[in-house]
C-alpha cells in the first residue's frame, strides 16, 4: 500500500502527508505562495477520498491584494495556532470565505495592517484558506510573526473543540508544511496565549494542541515576556482584558493621601 492509499494523518517528516494526493497541484500551488501573492492560483486537493480537504488560494475566498508583502528566510521553527474568537465558526465554503474576508477587512482596513495576519485560516468546512502563506512576515503574534506559521482556527474554542475535520486540516496543513520544507522538521507548536496575553487559542483548542506532536512549554520567564502593546488579531472576549489591570497599592508603605 502506497502512502497515496493511505487516509491516515502523518506528521512525519519522512513521509508525505495525507495531504499530497495531488502533489502536482501542489507545486503549482506552493510555488505560486511562496513568491508572493498570485491570486491565479489553482486548487489544490489536499486530501484523499471523502476525507478530502483542499487548501484554497486567496483568489478563491476574494482576497483583497496585501499593501506589501515580506518574506523571512525558512524554514520556520514555530507553528502558532489561533481561534479567531469573532468571525463564529462557519460550516459552508461560502461562509468561511466570507470570514476569511471579514478577518482581512478587519485587520486591513480597521488595524491598518498589510493584509490578514494569518498564514492561514482552516475552516468547520475541513477546508484550509491561504491567507499570507509560508514564509511570510505575518501580524498575529508579536516577536514570532517573522518566524512562524500562523493557523487560525475559525471559531471561538474557550469551551468546545473543533470538528475533527478542523483539527485534521490543521495537522494536514503542518505535516505538508515540514514536508515541503516551509516549516522546520523540529518546529515548535505553540498556542497564541504562551508568547502574549490572550486566551487565544481557547481552552479547549489549547488544551486539544497540548496533546500534539512538537508542542512545546516555554518556561515561564519567556511565556511571560512584556510585548510591545499591539492590537490583536482577532478580537478578545470581555472577559480577557488583561491589560487593563485594576489599580494597585505600592508593595511597601501605605499609598500617600492625596493632597488636595
Ligand atoms: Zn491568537
Amino acid at each position: 500500500m502506497g502512502d497515496k492509499a493511505s487516509g491516515s494523518v502523518s506528521i512525519s517528516s519522512t513521509k508525505p502527508p495525507a495531504i499530497l494526493a495531488d502533489s502536482e497541484h501542489f507545486e503549482q500551488q506552493q510555488l505560486a505562495t511562496s513568491c508572493g501573492y498570485s491570486q491565479h492560483m489553482q486548487h489544490a486537493n489536499l486530501g484523499d477520498g471523502a476525507a478530502t480537504a483542499r487548501l484554497l488560494s486567496r483568489s478563491d475566498w476574494g482576497a483583497r491584494l496585501p499593501k506589501s508583502v515580506e518574506h523571512f528566510e525558512g524554514p520556520a521553527p514555530y507553528v502558532i495556532i489561533h481561534h479567531s474568537y469573532m468571525p463564529a465558526v462557519c460550516y459552508s465554503t461560502p461562509d468561511c470565505m466570507k470570514s476569511m474576508r471579514d478577518m482581512q477587512d478587519f485587520h486591513q482596513l480597521e488595524r491598518g495592517w498589510n493584509d490578514i495576519g494569518y498564514s492561514f485560516g482552516i475552516g468547520g468546512d475541513g477546508m484550509i484558506y491561504t491567507g499570507r502563506g509560508f514564509n511570510v512576515i505575518g501580524a498575529h503574534a508579536p516577536k514570532y510573526n517573522d518566524k512562524s506559521v500562523g493557523i487560525v482556527l475559525i471559531g471561538d474554542w474557550r469551551t468546545e473543540l473543533p470538528p475533527k475535520q478542523m483539527l485534521d486540516a490543521a495537522k494536514n496543513l503542518i505535516a505538508f508544511g515540514v514536508f515541503k520544507g516551509y516549516i522546520d522538521p523540529a518546529y515548535k507548536l505553540l498556542g497564541h496565549r504562551q508568547v502574549r496575553d490572550t486566551e487565544c487559542p481557547g481552552g479547549r483548542l489549547f488544551a486539544e494542541i497540548s496533546g500534539w506532536p512538537h508542542f512545546t512549554h516555554l518556561n515561564a520567564t519567556e511565556g511571560s515576556t512584556p510585548v510591545p502593546i499591539e492590537p490583536h488579531a482577532h478580537p478578545q472576549a470581555a472577559s480577557q482584558t488583561p491589560l487593563q489591570l485594576p489599580p494597585q497599592s505600592p508593595p511597601h508603605a501605605p499609598a500617600a493621601a492625596p493632597k488636595v
